[in-house]
């Protein structure tokens, strides 16, 4: 079962007993070390996948480890399901564990996870209950900010900084006004994301931490259940991060950290090397087993000594694991260098010999897609970076940069803003008022926005003349409500000017980055309706509900810098990637051109906040400070390098002689030291063989409910929704049966939990929180007659419920197809005399109508749970609330299951080769946000 593994990579295998520390360098096959592991403990130890847990560092990684580990058990003929373990990032499962203990949580069920953007946004919001704090001003006398939203960035800092130092100051004495400061803030923002049922990423491991600490009992039984743990990419965890996991850890001992020190690169997020370093000294006397994969698969002889050589040339005086990389040996002989200079006297014949380059490999044929060169930097916003950018698109080499920040920059973003400008005729005072306004840099982007509208509308008359309609009808005095934000930019869509940016049919990735981008903007319309809970704009509300979108929102977004979309599974092909060190963690790259050899160790001047970060014990005072510099530039770039695996470009302006010296002192050795790119004694480029790029194997996840039947109504529907990810308006049909399911699905989980039902208390409790949840969440108000409803349902299906009989409730179980992962979410499993019983619930009357819908997923479920578990004696329930008789046998034969998959590959073939044709337009479009554009575009179909 175990093949093609080294022998370290063996040991790290099957070295499973007690702690483990792996130090992988770059190219050792760590994820494929991860998954035999993974493998070897469910099938040669028979470990329970409920008792492992498995953390990457990104969410594309873990995908990754699913699909492997996943595709490995399929070959071995073992049915396990994996929705049981415990596998994604350290903030996913440690928000899992939390929502598995919701009753010891001070959060309550389905709280919504706010991003940076939402929870800066969230802070700046509710700043009042900051300023009313006795040391606010205090604080920022001694940490100055220009502006409510600098400090509203600041005090998100500290409380994040806090958070990951697991710290809590309610009981801190102290006459230190900011540390007072400090102690109040950190209490109201936990009351204010209490009261919103909202949380951040940093309070997702506070939380976890302060329920761990506070209640034996769960962490005994997370004691017991945890007997696996592996933690990838250690070097760049923090205090608090390992604080959970010893503690998650502490009765088995089997905790397995892997990672390489020598790529710790996320010191300004917290993360901190003394984690890794000192992880065999946690444990007694050589109990700690360590293990160096030293084998770099990846890249070329040459490279793997650039990197060796450059690590090495620091004195890390025992801040580092000493490792010296090999490379394999069928890459030990390369006839011509693997790395190699590009240089150039100013920036415009660097700049020209990186584009000769370039063109160079493509026409030679040595590379037969763009993407198969990529671009590293320090920074993708400084300008030299867009100006070489700029310099490749208009030569017609497609750049793929989606964290060069001009997300407002783009014309399809900026044509979008002005339309919203004018469409609403009250800008012309909210936001083009000259004396209020023009001392704000957002009115002059506003101007400029509107002379690029003016510019583009001359050519679309019928726009024109619609948007001067709408303009007009919007001044009158008697109108009462308004469309909201994301109606109006879908009516938009109609018009030929909005219409082009919209890239449908093209296949290329980097073609379809308008289209992408206007989906981001449609999700920042969307997180706008649920900061300010209004979903409908009425004429009161309607100068406040602008002034603060124009002049507040966009422009806040627009200082913080919006990245354009990413695409985290897969680069697009027929673009260069231009990609900053940080985000080039994890890949690799046949070619790979290293910039921003102007760097040098930056000694760090200590600040008023470093000595309260002393005070509160919140420095990572691990590595001396003076080293850190240094240290942190080494590992940078040691990353940097590492990426190439054919071959590796230095790149750099040359400037020998001038003030600032490029390449810096720092790199000109290296540089200088590889063959120049014209060097044809050293470089012969005939001897060159680049890689393809290699595909992700990341399979999709498809589900009937989320997937199929969305495609099966619309395709083209489907691709805006989840392939661009456009946000929807909410359909306040469905809400009432998301109501009723979660309470049920809440219910459920009280039964399996405490093996009684939930007496009239506790029921109402339930039903209150969800209400307040479906208010945050959808800004919607029940009736009492819908909450009545409710408690009616419940009373009703109460009666049918025996406790002992209730298995698993929401359990989701996931089958490995060729090319995409099949998953399913029951509702309910029961088990009632010999048989299981899966069980659907639906809220409404029966209706025959959908009946052939719920029997194809019935039958899938039947499918998943027979292929899974190979459960004997399997029924098939829908449950209607409305009806008298609530339960429904539905018969599932393997005709029908049969039919479901056959029916279901199918159509998973379609939407995963890209197929997205409308369906013929008619009133079942009546609610669809597309059908503006659909509606326009039926002569064209
Ligand atoms: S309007 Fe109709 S055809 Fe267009 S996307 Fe929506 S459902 Fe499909």
């Amino acid at each position: 079962m175990i093949d093609n593994l080294n022998k370290s990579q063996y040991e790290a295998v099957t070295s499973t007993e007690g702690p483990v520390l792996i130090i992988a360098g770059p190219g050792s096959g760590k994820t494929k070390t991860l998954v035999e592991r993974t493998v070897y403990l469910l099938s040669k130890k028979n470990v329970k996948p409920e008792n492992i847990f498995l953390s990457t560092f990104t969410e594309k990684a873990a995908s990754e480890l699913i699909s492997r580990i996943s595709e490995k058990l399929k070959e071995n003929n073992l049915n396990i399901n994996l929705s049981e373990m415990y596998i994604g990032t350290l903030h996913s499962i440690f928000r899992r564990i939390i929502e598995e203990n919701i009753e010891s949580s001070t959060f309550y069920d389905n709280f919504k996870v706010l991003d940076d953007t939402e929870q800066l946004f969230f802070i700046y919001t509710k700043i009042s209950y900051f300023k009313k704090l006795s040391g606010y001003n205090d604080f920022f006398k001694n940490i100055p900010c220009r502006n409510t939203w600098e400090k509203s960035k600041k005090i998100l800092q500290w409380l994040d900084t806090l958070n990951e130092y697991g710290k809590n100051l309610k009981d801190i004495k102290t006459q230190n006004p900011s540390i007072l400061f400090l102690k109040e803030a950190q209490q109201v923002y936990k009351n204010l994301l209490v009261d919103n049922n909202v949380i951040d990423f940093s309070t997702i491991q506070a939380e976890l931490l302060e329920i761990l600490v506070n209640n034996k009992n769960i962490l005994d039984e997370l004691n017991e259940k945890f007997r696996y743990i592996m933690i990838d990419e250690y070097q760049d965890t923090n205090n608090i991060q390992e604080k959970i996991i010893f503690l998650l850890g502490y009765k088995y001992k089997n905790i397995c950290v892997v990672g390489d020190d020598d790529q710790a690169i996320y010191r300004f997020r917290g993360a901190t090397t003394k984690n890794i370093l000192k992880f065999p000294k946690r444990f007694d006397d050589n109990k700690c087993k360590h293990i160096t994969l030293d084998t770099n698969y990846r890249s070329q002889l040459d490279i793997v000594r650039l990197c060796n050589t450059w690590i090495s040339m620091l004195h890390w005086n025992g801040y580092r694991y000493e490792k010296t990389m090999y490379s394999t040996e069928n890459k030990s002989i390369s006839p011509t260098a693997s790395v190699i200079r590009i240089g150039g006297e100013n920036e415009s014949s660097w700049k020209e010999n990186l584009y000769k380059f370039i063109k160079t490999l493509y026409t030679t044929k040595k590379i037969t897609d763009y993407s198969q060169v990529a671009f590293l930097f320090k920074s993708v916003q400084i300008q030299q970076v867009k100006e070489l950018k700029k310099y490749f698109e208009e030569r017609q080499i497609p750049v793929y940069s989606p964290r060069s920040k001009d997300f407002f920059e783009k014309e399809e973003i900026i044509i979008t803003i002005a339309s919203l400008l004018v469409y609403f005729p009250q800008t012309k005072y909210l936001v083009f008022d000259k004396v209020k306004n023009r001392t704000n840099e957002v009115f002059f982007y506003y101007q400029f926005c509107l002379e690029n509208l003016k510019k583009i509308i001359k050519k679309d008359e019928k726009f024109y003349q619609w948007i001067v309609e709408k303009r007009k009808e919007n001044a009158k005095e008697n109108i009462e409500t308004f469309p909201n934000l994301k109606t109006i930019f879908y009516s938009f869509l109609q018009f030929d000017t909005f219409k082009k940016y919209l890239n449908l049919d093209n296949n290329l990735e980097h073609e379809k980055r308008e289209t992408h981008n206007l989906a981001i903007f449609t999700d920042i319309l969307d997180k706008y309706e649920s900061l300010t809970k209004i979903s409908q704009i009425s004429s009161e509300n309607i100068n406040t509900y602008l002034k603060y979108f124009f002049m507040n929102y966009i422009r806040q977004l627009r200082e913080k810098r919006v990245d354009e979309f990413e695409n985290k599974d897969n680069f697009p092909t027929g673009a260069i990637p231009f990609l900053t060190f940080h985000q080039s963690k994890g890949l690799e790259f046949p070619v790979v051109i290293v910039d921003s050899l102007y760097s040098i160790p930056q000694p760090q001047i200590k600040t008023y906040e470093d000595e309260l970060k002393n005070l509160l014990n919140l420095n990572d005072n691990f590595e001396p400070h003076d080293k850190k510099p240094y240290f942190d530039l080494w590992r940078l770039y040691y990353t940097a390098f590492s990426r190439a695996q054919d071959l590796l470009v230095l790149t750099s302006i040359e400037n020998k002689n001038g003030r600032k010296r490029l390449p810096s002192q720092t790199f000109a050795p290296l540089f200088y030291r590889a063959p120049d790119w014209q060097d044809s004694k050293n470089f012969e480029l005939k001897y060159l063989n680049i890689s393809p790029t290699k595909e992700s194997n990341i399979k999709k996840y498809l589900s009937y409910s989320s997937n199929i039947t969305l495609y099966e109504f619309c395709p083209l529907k489907y691709q805006f929704i989840k392939e661009f990810d456009f946000k929807q308006n909410k359909n306040t049909d469905t809400l009432y049966g998301i109501f009723f399911h979660k309470v049920i699905e809440k219910i459920h989980k009280y039964i399996i939990k405490h093996k009684e039902i939930p007496n009239e208390l506790k029921i109402k409790n339930i039903v209150d929180k969800i209400v307040k949840t479906m208010h945050t969440t959808y800004q919607i108000e029940f009736e009492e007659s819908s909450i009545c409803k409710i408690y009616n349902s419940i009373n009703k299906y109460l009666n049918f419920i025996n406790p002992s009989e209730i298995l698993a409730s929401e359990f989701k179980v996931y089958s490995i197809e060729d090319g995409y992962i099949l998953e399913g979410i029951f509702d309910l499993i029961r088990k009632k005399d010999n048989s299981y019983e899966l069980i659907d619930f639906k809220s409404g009357k029966y209706s025959e109508y959908f009946i052939q819908s719920y029997k194809k997923q019935l039958a899938l479920y039947s499918y998943l749970i027979k292929n899974e578990y190979n459960l004997p004696n399997i029924k098939t329930y829908l449950y209607f609330e409305e009806e008298e008789n609530p339960f429904f046998e539905v018969k599932i034969t393997e005709k029908d299951i049969e039919n479901e998959i056959t029916n279901f590959n199918l159509t998973a073939d379609k939407l995963l080769n890209n197929n997205f044709p409308p369906k013929p337009f008619d009133e079942k479009c009546n609610k669809c946000d597309f059908r503006w554009f659909c509606n326009s575009r039926k002569g064209e179909m």
